[in-house]
């Protein structure tokens, strides 16, 4: 051993002590040798200095070595203690080694040999423990710590919960605020509507040109208003899964065409062509004639809205015997990559300024997209900026029924996805990116 030991020896014989240090001198032990004779000394040497090894007698004049190795202990004094037991000691061995002795010899067999071994013995087997005993330490921290994360997380996770559920009830609030106030508004809506427009009837009488046209401002934002009100109103009943769905088997091309008809009208004021491409052997689909329009007057009204010039084509065709395409080209603005996925989204607008140049309520998309999950469609964007943009909206000819209404559940939502791209939408499709969009369950 290279580096000085500090060895006490309690022994009360100084004859035996003499016996243990020549021996250790002779085995070439480097050390720092203490001698005490009793047990109340070596406790106090020990209290007073660090000791790399204790060699101890059995039998001390004031108590046995059993209860000094005990004392020892409970005084949390850490060091190896050998035992040097005497003739007929042995038997207590085992009891010794429980009390926490490291080792134990008998004082016949001490030579320089044995002490030498049994203290590299002792100051190895005793290092090792206490290496044991710190990584116990350090296990029991780290899972005292663990619990104590765990438990922060528990209240985390509670907390979490319990937010979830204020949110949902805010949400539901929400909804059913908007329900009620585009529902109360929407009376005296139909109210102003209807009686500008038997304002101009002819037989209630002459009106100067100043007036009639104060009155067609009144009916055209009468019924601008209106339509904002329904949007509102649908897009609330969707979220709390109360909207009308009525499939019927009708024809697809007159819903198409009326509705055409029915928004050219703004298409011409900005001087936009707005054109009908049909390609269907068989006209007939199963579905809500009235959510097939909704779709298609705002995809129109989008397209002819964001379109300052150009043209704008709504085509329908079959891919499959079962499956048929309507899609709303324009050579509008276009829609940069970066909002592909949230234009879908409720009150999500590209320009969310109020001083956008654009108006809306940002709620267009967002129903489309849960009308087309319903009746388990896919909506597909190509669309690049400064080129223009085109929705295709796939549908199967015949929805799925539940009991007396659809149940998006039963229609394979999974099967619902919006896939676009950026691409110039008046060239043939290429890689689309698949975005699929979550929306709350729907029920109708
Ligand atoms: P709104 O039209 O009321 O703003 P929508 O949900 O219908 O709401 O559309 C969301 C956003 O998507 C629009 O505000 C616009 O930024 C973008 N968008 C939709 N259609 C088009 C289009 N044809 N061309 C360019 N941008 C469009």
């Amino acid at each position: 051993m290279e580096q000085t030991l500090r060895i006490l020896v309690i022994d009360d014989d100084e004859v035996d002590r003499m016996a243990v240090r020549r021996a250790l001198i002779k085995a070439g032990v480097q050390m720092e040798l203490s001698e005490v004779g009793d047990g109340h000394d070596a406790i106090a040497a020990l209290k007073n200095a660090a000791y790399d090894c204790v060699f101890l007698d059995y039998r001390l004049p004031d108590q046995d070595g059993l209860t000094l190795i005990q004392q020892i202990r409970s005084s949390e004094i850490k060091v190896p203690l050998v035992v040097l037991t005497g003739q007929g000691d042995e038997q207590i061995a085992v009891q010794l080694m429980k009390a926490g002795a490291t080792d134990y010899l008998s004082k016949s067999r001490v030579s320089s040999e044995t002490l030498a071994q049994v203290l590299r013995n002792a100051i190895r087997v005793y290092r090792a423990e206490m290496q044991a005993d710190l990584a116990n330490q350090h296990l029991r921290e780290s899972h005292e710590q663990l619990i104590r994360k765990n438990q922060e997380l528990e209240r985390q996770r509670q907390q979490i919960q319990l937010q979830n559920l204020k949110i949902l009830e805010a949400s539901r609030l929400k909804s059913q605020f908007l329900a009620t106030i585009s529902h109360e508004l929407r009376t005296p809506m139909n109210a102003i509507i209807g009686f500008s427009q038997i304002l101009l009837r002819p037989k209630f009488g002459q009106l100067t040109n100043q007036q009639t046209d104060m009155i067609e401002r009144i009916l055209n934002n009468g019924k601008h208003l209106l339509m904002l009100l329904n949007e509102v109103l649908d897009f609330s009943k969707l979220e709390a899964g109360r909207l009308d769905f009525r499939p019927e088997i009708f024809d697809v091309l007159k819903v198409i065409n009326t509705t055409v008809s029915e928004m050219r009208s703004l298409a011409d004021v900005k001087k936009l062509s707005l054109l009908v491409q049909t390609n269907l052997q068989n006209p007939l689909l199963f579905n809500d004639p009235a959510r097939v329009r909704q779709i298609l007057i705002n995809l129109l009204s989008n397209a002819i809205k964001f379109t300052d010039s150009g043209s704008i084509w709504v085509e329908i065709k079959e891919i499959t015997g079962d499956r048929v395409v309507i899609s709303v080209r324009d050579t509008g603005i276009g829609i940069a990559p970066r909002d592909f996925t949230h234009i879908f989204e409720a009150f999500r607008q590209v320009d969310q300024t109020i001083t956008r140049k654009y108006p809306g309520t940002g709620l267009g998309l967002a129903i489309i997209d849960s009308l087309v999950r319903m009746m388990s469609g896919k909506i597909i964007l190509e669309s690049q900026l400064g080129v223009g943009s085109m929705f295709k909206i796939e549908l199967p000819r015949q929805v799925r029924l539940g009991t007396a209404t659809v149940d998006p559940l039963a229609l394979n939502l999974d099967s619902n996805e919006i896939l676009c791209s950026v691409q110039n939408p008046h060239q043939s499709p290429s890689q689309f990116r698949k975005t699929p969009m979550g929306y709350p369950n729907l029920k109708l």
